[in-house]
Parts: structure tokens; sequence; C-alpha cells
């Protein structure tokens, strides 16, 4: 059925009469140096990552608003996967994309979704958030950015789900894949299981643009077998391991996704294969120090607030990524490091007269010890 768009935004203002217009910062689109230059400020390290998703963000904005010329030719949606371990940084690349651009920005999980007619959240719910964050004006949320992250974990083979999810993972993906190649999907606005009474808001979604995530374990061995390399790094050392993983990820073709247990249709609206290697302690390192919005520029704001200079001794954060290596869970593993050995100090900063500086050693991190405080002097 064609949809006329007149007649669908129609519908859309009777059933959410207020909704303001589309906002759009950039007059002109943003080159692809532009984005990377953008995400350079926030995400560190993946460069080669971070280029092809400003080439394909840069592509696919092109295709919506210059798209003018009727020549018979069809750009097609640049929808993207990326392939790394936790803690990447794949949600905050499609987070701090929108943010450039200033499109809604939705996140949502794939485990929690589900075929209609089973238990867990419609395919359709990815929208509702779309359209919550695009304050319901429809036209914005059909220019947005929506963040799909383990998608790894509704392969059909995927080693973790259970046996029922692998009956309806081909389910999940095949309503996916609807929304992934372009549809009008009909979303109750208040999101949950659809009823029949229910007024559905039409949410065109071929010019959303998809980007997924997840960790792909596994997909290492899928790689090596058919490029004929034996097992990883049999019996070599973690780090040779992980590097010889990484290596060979980067080899990823289309054939290992459906080998993961993809349908190729998924795959084939999945244009851009991106993949993302662990970080390493240099680049931990700076992902507390340099980011515009990076862990420790945070804790020296909250404590800027209070009249307190914040230092942290290098070894200190040198600790803090030891520590961080073993929660396994990459950057996001360096917050809890810290939060953990802040959280007392910063219980106790309002209380704290005459201090003017504190200084974070690798005894507070590693043996929970007191910082060094620094007061000024009583004038007499
Ligand atoms: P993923 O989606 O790959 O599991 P996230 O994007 O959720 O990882 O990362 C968790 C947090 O760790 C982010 O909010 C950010 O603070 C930090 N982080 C992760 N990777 C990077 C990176 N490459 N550069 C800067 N910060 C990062």
């Amino acid at each position: 059925m064609k949809t006329d768009p007149a007649r669908h935004s129609e519908i859309a203002r009777d059933l959410i009469p207020d909704a303001p217009a589309p906002a759009s910062k950039h007059k002109t689109l943003p080159r692809p140096s532009e984005i990377k230059g953008y995400l350079d400020q926030y995400v560190i390290g993946h460069e080669d990552t971070k280029k092809s998703v400003a080439v394909a963000v840069h592509n696919h904005y092109k295709r919506i608003f210059y798209n003018d010329v009727d020549d018979g030719v069809e750009i097609e949606k640049s929808n993207i996967l990326m392939i790394g371990p936790t803690g990447t940084g794949k949600t905050l690349i499609a987070q701090t994309l929108a943010r450039f651009l200033s499109v809604p920005f939705a996140i949502a999980d794939a485990t929690s979704l589900t075929e209609a007619g089973y238990v867990g959240e419609d395919v359709e719910n990815i929208l509702v958030r779309l359209l919550q964050v695009a304050n319901y004006s429809i036209n914005s949320a059909e220019q947005g950015i929506v963040y799909i992250d383990e998608i790894d974990k509704i392969g059909r083979k995927s080693p973790s789900s259970s046996i029922t999810r692998d009956v309806s993972g081909e389910g999940v993906q095949q309503a996916i894949l609807k929304i992934l190649e372009g549809t009008i999907a009909n979303v109750p606005p208040k999101g949950g299981r659809k009823h029949p009474e229910q007024s559905l808001i039409p949410v065109n979604t071929k010019n959303i643009l998809f980007i997924c995530g997840g960790s792909f374990e596994g997909m290492d061995a899928i790689i090596s077998r058919r490029i004929g390399k034996g097992e990883i790094g049999f019996g070599g050392s973690k780090k040779r391991k992980l590097a010889e993983s990484q290596g060979v990820l980067a080899q990823i073709k289309p054939k290992d996704l459906i080998e993961f247990g993809y349908i190729p249709e998924l795959i084939g609206r999945l244009p851009v294969i991106t993949t993302l290697d662990s970080l390493t302690e240099a680049e931990l390192y700076e992902v507390m120090i340099s980011p515009k919005n990076s862990l420790v520029k945070q804790y020296q704001k909250l404590f800027r607030m209070e009249g307190i200079e914040l230092e942290f001794r290098e070894d200190a954060l040198k600790t803090v990524i030891t520590k961080a290596y073993e929660h396994q869970a990459g950057a996001r593993g360096l917050r809890s490091v810290l939060e953990k050995a802040m959280m007392d100090i910063m219980y106790h900063i309002p209380e704290m007269d005459g201090v003017h500086k504190i200084i974070i050693t690798k005894d507070v991190i590693e043996k929970n010890k007191d910082p060094l405080y620094r007061r000024r002097r009583k004038s007499a």
C-alpha cells in the first residue's frame, strides 16, 4: 500500500495536535571530515570506524535532503553494524553522532524484543522511544537515529541464547528487517502491546538511520575457520590471543554473519560493517583524561563547584586501568573503579573546611587510603 505523505502527517497531527516542527542545527550537510572531527573530541581510538561511520552518515543525510534529481537511481540507506567488545564506545559513537546532527536518538536492546505474540516488547517499541525523544514530532523522529544494542544476541545460533530464543530469533530478525528496510510502522504512542481499540501513530522508517552493535562472541572462530586458520592463539599469551582475535575480526564478511545465525536479508540491510578493537592501556588512559567530558574532567568539575582543585597522580590513573582490566568491561570498568575510590571523598567534601586541593594518589585507588589534602593557611 502506498501512503500519501500529506495524509500521513495529517493523521499524525490528529493524534498529536501540537507536535513541534523538526529542528536541524546544520544548514548545510556536514562533511565526513567534520563529522569525524566531532567524534574525535569524544571518542578515543577507532580511527577506521569513525571514518566509515562519518561517510555513512554523510551519505545518509545526503540521500534524505539532497536527493531531488529523479534519474531513476535510488541511493540505498547506509545502516551500520558495529562489531566490538563491550565498553569500547559503540553506544558512545551512535550517541555522539546524534548529538552532532541534532536529530532524535534512541537506544533499544535487541534482547528485549520478541516477535509479536510472544512475551516481551514488540519491535515497534524501538520507535516509541524515538517518538518520545522527538517530542512526538513525527517528521523529526523520521529523521532520527536508532541504536540497537546486543544485536548479536538474536542470531539463531547465538551460544548464549536459550532454546525458546532460538525459535523466535529468526522472527525478531524478520521484524527488525522490516523496520530497517523502510516501512510505515504503526506505533502505540505510549508503548507496550498493541490492542485493537488503540490509536496508532504511523511512522515511516525509510529515513531513520539504524546503527546496530554487538560483541559477537565466537565470531573470530567462524572467520578463522573460513580463512583456514586454526583456533586462535592456542596456548599463547592472553595479549597475543586478543591481538590475533582482533586481526581476524577485521576480516569479517557478510557470510560469516550468516554463519553466526542471521538471515541474509538482514545482513543485506546493514551494508556498512565496521569492527572495533578492545581499547589498549594507552587508549584507556586517554579515555580517562582527554575527551571533552572525560571522567577526570567530570570529577574535577564536581570538586570545583565546592571550590576544591582535584588532581589525579599519573600512577593513580594507571592503577585505575589495571583494576578496570579485571572487570573485563572495557572503558566501563574505569568508571566503576573510580567511583568506588571517590565515593568516600565525595561524601565528605561539603564538610571539608579550608581544603583547597585534593590529590588522588596510587594508594587511594589501590589501598583505599586517604588522599592528600592541601589546606589554606589560616590568616593570623
Ligand atoms: P559499548 O556500547 O561498546 O558497550 P559504551 O559506548 O557504552 O560501550 O561505553 C561505555 C562508556 O565508556 C562510555 O559512556 C564512555 O564514557 C566510555 N568509553 C568507551 N569507549 C570509549 C572510547 N573509545 N572513547 C571515549 N570513551 C569511551
